[in-house]
Parts: C-alpha cells; sequence; structure tokens
C-alpha cells in the first residue's frame, strides 16, 4: 500500500504547525519568542506547554516521557518515565509538568566525562531545546535535550552545536550589515546530512561474532567478485531492498525527517539516504534518528542495517556526506552567488572566509571525523583523503584567480568585473563533480566528505561553525571601518588579495585519490593526519583553544576532557575488536583449520592402506597445518599486545600503543586466517565467507 505522503509527514511531532493549533495564542507567541531568542522558559508556560504536549502524545498513544540525548558514547540516550500519577483515592493520574519538560536529572555517573564529572559528583541534568521538536516513537514522547553537569560544562555533542550556531549568528548578522543586509536578524547554518549503510541478511549477522561485537567484519577472504564492475551505483534496487527502503521511508517521514534521495551506493550491499536539509541542531538531531530508524526497519525485514564506516575490507566503506551551508532570516543562502554585484561581492568575501579557515584550522576539520573506523576509510582511495583540501571547481577558481591577479574574469564568451558585474551561475549538476575532495562546492553549499557513516554530525558542524565565526569576525573587522564608504569594495578586494595569496595552497581540484596528490600537499605544508592518533591531540593546540574559548565553545576544561574522550574510545574501539579476534580465532577459526587437517590426514592414511596416494591432501595438510601453526603464534602475540597495551597509563600513550602495536598484529593475523579460509572447503570454514554475505539480499 502507497503511504499518503502529506496525510503521514511528521504526524508523530509536535513541530510549529501543531503549536500553532493546540496552544493558546499568547503562549504559542512566548514560546516562539523564547525558541527564537534562546531564553530559558517561564515555569507558567512551560507548565501549559507541557500539558499541551501531554494531551497531544497520549492521543499518539504515547505512556511515557523521555530526555532524550546524545551523550559522548556516539548514541543517543534515553530514560523512560511514565506520566502515570498516583491519587488520594488509589487511583492513577496522567500528569506532566513544566519542570518534567523542561529539566531532567539523569544519573549521569555512567556516562563518559573525559574526568569533568567524578562518579562522587555524579550530578548532571538534561535541559529541554525547544529548538528541536518533540516527538512520539514507541510509546513515549521523547524531548530532545542538552546534557550538561551542574557546574554547566558540557557533557553532550548538542550543547556545542547550539553554542556554535549561536556565536556564528551574532558574528553573520554583524558581517552581512557591511554589504549593505539591514534586514537581516538571524543566520542559521544548515546540514544535509546524506547517509550511507550496508543492508545484509540477519541471518549472516548472527553467524559472525565480529559483526555482532564491533559492526565489522575482522576477518574475510576477499570474494572473486567485488566492485570491480561498478554495476551496484545507482543500479535498481531489488525488491527486499526496495521493500526495506519505503518502509524507512515512511517511517522517517512520520518522523518529519525529510527522507528525499534512496539509491544503491558503490559497493554490493550498499545503499545511501539523503534527506532534504534542515537547520543544523535539528540536522544533528534527525540525523541520529534516522541511524536508529534504518537499524531498527531492517531488522523488521530479516536485515541488519550496518553503519560501520567499514564493514568489509576491501569493499568501499560508508560515510556521511556533510553538505553545509548558511541561510539567512529573508531568506539567503549565503553560498549562493547571488544575483547581484553586491551579492557576488558578499559571497565571494565568505568563501574566502572559509578558505582562510579551512586553511588554517585543517587540524580542527580532520579530528572532527576522526574515529578508529574512520581510520580504515581516510585515504584508502575510496574516501577522501587524511589530507584535508577544497575544491572549487574550474569556474570559481577563475573568478579568484581574477581577484588575485587583479584582472577581469573571462568565461568563453563574455568578461566581467568583479563588484561591477554579476557572476555567471556556476555548475551544480554533478558531472563536474569532484568526489574525491573532503570539502567540495558545490554550487550553492559546501559537502564536507570526510565524516563517518555513525557518526554524530554534532562535533564536525561545530568545529566548522567555530572556524566560519572566527573568519567572519576578522573580517568584520577590518572592513566595518570602511562600511558604506565609497572605497568599500576596493579593500573588500584587497583584504579577498591578500587572504587568496596566502591560502590558496589549501584550493586543490586535481584527483585526491592519487599519490602525486600526497607529495604536493605535502610540499604546500598541508597536513596529513593519517590516524585518529595522530590528530586528535592537536585538538588542545593553543590556536584551536584559543577560538573554542573566545566564541563560548569549550574551556580548556571541556577541551582537554573531549580529547581524553575521544582517544580512551579508540583505544577501547580498538580493544574490542582485537579481543572479538583473539577469542574467534581461538574459539572458531582455529579448531576448524586443525579439525580439517586432522580429516585430511586420516584420509590420507585411509587412501594409503588400500595403496593410493594421496599427493593431493598431503599438500593442503602440510600447507594448512603451517598456517595453523603461525596462525596460533599470532593470537598468542595479539594477546600479549593488548595486555600491554592495557597497562599503559595516559590516553594519547595508550591509544599510540593501539595503533602501532595491536592493529599491527590484528592485520598480521587477519591475513593469515584469510589464507587459511581460502584454502578450506566452504563447508568446514566456521563463519559465512564475504560473498555468501554481501551478495544475498
Ligand atoms: P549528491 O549525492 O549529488 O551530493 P544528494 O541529493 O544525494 O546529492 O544530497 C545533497 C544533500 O545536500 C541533500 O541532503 C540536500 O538537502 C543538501 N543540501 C542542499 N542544499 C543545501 C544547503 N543550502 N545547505 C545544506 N544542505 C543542502
Ligand atoms: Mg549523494
Amino acid at each position: 500500500m502507497t503511504a499518503n505522503i502529506p496525510e503521514i509527514f511528521a504526524c508523530n511531532v509536535f513541530n510549529d504547525e501543531v503549536m500553532k493549533v493546540r496552544l493558546p495564542k499568547n503562549i504559542y507567541k512566548t514560546l516562539k519568542k523564547t525558541i527564537r531568542n534562546g531564553e530559558p522558559l517561564d515555569l507558567t508556560t512551560a507548565d501549559i506547554v507541557a500539558n499541551t504536549i501531554k494531551e497531544w502524545a497520549i492521543e499518539k498513544g504515547a505512556t511515557h516521557y523521555t530526555h532524550w540525548f546524545q551523550p559522548m558514547t556516539g548514541s543517543t540516550a534515553e530514560k523512560h518515565d511514565s506520566f502515570i500519577k498516583p491519587t488520594s483515592n488509589g487511583m492513577a493520574l496522567m500528569e506532566f509538568t513544566g519542570k518534567d519538560l523542561v529539566k531532567g536529572e539523569p544519573d549521569a555517573s555512567s556516562f563518559p566525562s573525559g574526568g569533568l564529572r567524578q562518579t562522587s559528583s555524579a550530578r548532571g541534568y538534561t535541559a529541554w531545546d525547544p529548538t528541536s521538536y518533540c516527538f512520539v516513537k514507541g510509546g513515549s514522547l521523547y524531548i530532545p535535550t542538552v546534557f550538561v553537569s551542574y557546574t554547566g560544562e558540557t557533557l553532550d555533542k548538542k550543547t556545542p552545536l547550539l553554542r556554535s550556531m549561536q556565536a556564528l549568528n551574532k558574528t553573520a548578522v554583524r558581517f552581512l550589515k557591511l554589504f549593505g543586509n539591514e534586514n537581516v536578524t538571524r543566520v542559521t547554518t544548515t546540514v544535509g546530512a546524506e547517509q550511507e549503510y550496508f543492508l545484509i541478511d540477519k541471518e549472516m549477522f548472527d553467524k559472525r561474532e565480529d559483526l555482532i561485537l564491533t559492526g565489522r567484519t575482522l576477518f574475510g577472504a576477499k570474494p572473486p567478485k567485488g566492485q570491480e564492475l561498478d554495476d551496484q551505483y545507482f543500479a535498481n534496487l531489488r525488491p527486499r531492498v526496495a521493500a526495506y527502503m519505503a518502509d524507512l521511508d515512511e517511517e522517517l517521514w512520520k518522523l518529519g525527517i525529510f527522507s528525499k534521495t534512496k539509491h544503491n551506493e558503490v559497493a554490493p550491499a550498499q545503499h545511501e539516504m539523503a534527506p532534504i536539509f534542515t537547520t543544523s541542531n535539528l540536522g544533528a538531531d534527525q540525523n541520529e534518528l534516522a541511524m536508529e530508524v534504518m537499524e531498527k526497519v531492517a531488522l523488521k525485514h530479516g536485515l541488519v542495517c550496518l553503519l560501520h564506516e567499514k564493514p568489509f575490507e576491501g569493499v568501499n566503506g560508508s560515510g556521511k556526506h556533510n553538505n553545509w551551508s548558511m541561510c539567512t532570516d529573508d531568506g539567503q543562502n549565503l553560498l549562493d552567488p547571488g544575483d547581484t554585484p553586491m551579492e557576488n561581492l558578499q559571497f565571494l568575501t565568505i568563501l574566502c572566509a572559509l578558505i582562510k579557515g579551512v586553511d588554517e584550522y585543517a587540524d580542527l576539520m580532520r579530528l572532527s571525523a576522526a574515529s578508529a573506523g574512520n581510520d580504515h576509510r581516510l585515504g584508502a582511495d575510496e574516501a577522501p583523503p587524511a589530507i584535508v583540501s577544497m575544491f572549487l571547481g574550474e569556474e570559481l577558481d577563475a573568478v579568484l584567480k581574477a581577484i588575485e591577479d587583479d584582472s577581469v574574469f573571462q568565461t568563453q564568451n563574455e568578461t566581467f568585473v568583479i563588484g561591477v558585474d554579476t557572476l555567471p551561475s556556476f555548475p551544480k549538476d554533478s558531472t563536474d563533480r569532484n568526489r574525491t575532495s573532503p570539502f567540495a562546492f558545490t554550487g550553492n553549499r559546501f559537502e564536507f566528505r570526510m565524516v563517518g557513516s555513525s557518526d554524530n554530525i554534532g562535533c564536525p558542524n561545530t568545529l566548522l561553525n567555530t572556524i566560519v565565526c572566527e573568519e567572519l569576525s576578522q573580517f568584520t573587522e577590518v572592513l566595518e571601518p570602511f562600511m558604506g564608504k565609497e572605497n568599500f569594495e576596493d579593500e573588500v578586494k584587497k583584504l579577498l588579495k591578500s587572504v587568496l595569496k596566502e591560502h590558496r595552497r589549501i584550493i586543490f581540484n586535481g584527483d585526491g585519490y592519487s599519490s602525486e596528490w600526497v607529495e604536493e600537499a605535502a610540499r604546500r605544508g598541508l597536513p596529513n593526519y593519517t590516524s585518529t592518533v595522530d590528530c586528535m591531540p592537536h585538538y588542545t593546540d593553543e590556536k584551536n583553544l584559543r577560538i573554542l574559548r573566545k566564541f563560548g565553545i569549550f574551556n580548556s576544561n571541556e577541551l582537554s576532557a573531549r580529547t581524553e574522550i575521544h582517544l580512551e574510545k579508540y583505544s577501547k574501539t580498538i580493544r574490542i575488536e582485537a579481543r572479538t579476534m583473539i577469542e574467534m580465532a581461538r574459539k572458531q577459526l582455529l579448531p576448524a583449520t586443525l579439525s580439517y587437517v586432522e580429516k585430511l590426514c586420516r584420509s590420507i592414511s585411509t587412501k594409503k592402506q588400500i595403496g593410493f596416494t594421496a599427493v593431493t591432501e598431503e599438500k593442503i595438510a602440510a600447507k594448512l597445518n603451517t598456517l595453523a601453526d603461525s596462525f596460533y603464534d599470532s593470537i598468542v602475540r595479539l594477546e600479549e599486545q593488548v595486555n600491554k597495551a592495557c597497562a599503559i597509563k595516559g590516553a594519547e600513550e595508550q591509544a599510540k600503543q593501539y595503533r602501532r602495536y595491536v592493529l599491527a598484529e590484528m592485520d598480521i593475523m587477519r591475513n593469515i586466517a584469510d589464507e587459511i579460509e581460502v584454502n578450506m572447503p566452504a563447508c568446514e570454514w566456521p563463519i559465512p565467507a564475504y560473498s555468501e554475505i554481501i551478495y544475498n539480499v
């Protein structure tokens, strides 16, 4: 049955439409003002809003409510309380107060805080973020909240994002006045996160402990057919996948998520879902929600949705393209070149602010997408390299060259003078797109392609917003004295010229996957942090701390805490992977190998008893026997390395140990296991092979 989209869309969301209809007019107005200005809600208003939300939620089948937040674990957290309240005559009443809505006090002791919150003072609270709508799901009312400690330090991924949006808003409004935008009172950042994922059969998944415990395969020989034929990208959808996607769309629509595009991706069993973009914090919330729904809907179809960055070695991994822009309350997309010379100049100035920012804070951009999972992807010729650079396209690059050289900008048949004529529109079609660039201009937005598929987009957007905020604020300082003066345009061009001279090195329009680029980038002095361990410690570099503190995103304690949490998470992830490998090797793979060798030996002796030769069996048995020996030695060594790493104190030192020694031994072990797999009959191998997993949906 096809869904009636307008009817079901956002049917489970307490959004502006519902508020307008259900709330008393004055309350609606107060709430809107609160949302707009980010002010706290007074308790009388909160009580009325809460009661209205409760009634609406109960109509939608809710019996419970939960403050929904995004702690540093990387997933969302929720604790459900029912609306139920006893009455004096032993009956029950459904109650939900303004206080319940606005503030919660979850036991915060078990969430990572990087030492910010000792278990002895485990106090933290959640506070409603009214800029993100409440919704009903699975019998509960979900209230999007921020999560902070009692002393006000952030313990989540959402608070910094909101802080960065607020800072950028203030700076950008002031900046825009330079270009005559007197009416703009608000600038918000927008995000559309394209989400890649794998779909595999639940039965296969259940047979692999590595997938169950780590989300990726830790063993597995390459199948005879990979993605070399390019026959999967945009291919027609197989019925089971199509059914899943239809169901997924419907579930997402009900939650007010504008799921728009769906298609097969490059790798076998890989797909993508792209929503229509929205405000950053809503976009971040919705992406978290979308990932959860994707996983749940898959189970209903006997499938498992894998969100890991690299579920299968030798097969493309998954990312999350973070499409980013800024828009004003009078409807301008600030990355749209615009229709007038002044708009063009404004656009080019913002563009140069981005160029300067991405160059100066390439390390922040890089580490905003760093995780143990994403380390397998970045720079592996399937996703952007670990080197941050920007793609602008030939035309835009030519415009910037004209600024740099004080010349006119020439297209095939026209000549443009910057600041006098209107720029031609830049191609938005995909043929012109460079898909190898980490940060690419795509006509009216930038696409940050480094982010990993399972990551929360809060961090990349927080840092990007902060970087842009810093640059726009610097530009404003320089240009404000010339505002409205005759020489304003000349001063702008002078500024842009000097920025381009200094920061042109970050622009790269060529093939980001090539080895030449790695060398070229090194010559340009661009950093190349190949792993999380290399880039993460730069989070607290003086220059980074300076801007993060300046705009109130993080204080130095919060920043150190975050760095530590990321490094610890890295170590823990690899420790779990290594232990899973050891367990699978000991309990499944090695016993299977040995028992097959034994089977061969029995066959050899039986054959010899009746005078047959057993040359083939002897060869295979000898080969597998040798491999089994190395396999066992590798298990022992990996165990030793894990123990050594566990004993190391200090998050950074420990993470280094995991990267240098544990990962290296894991690679060795995997290679041995994969060679054994290739030499074993399928029926003797205890876990499903790659071809069984990725070609069977
Ligand atoms: P492609 O894969 O070709 O890059 P998609 O259509 O898959 O394109 O995804 C493009 C994404 O960019 C969508 O999520 C879209 O909503 C988003 N987007 C478009 N305009 C903006 C904007 N101004 N700000 C943020 N995101 C945007
Ligand atoms: Mg896409």
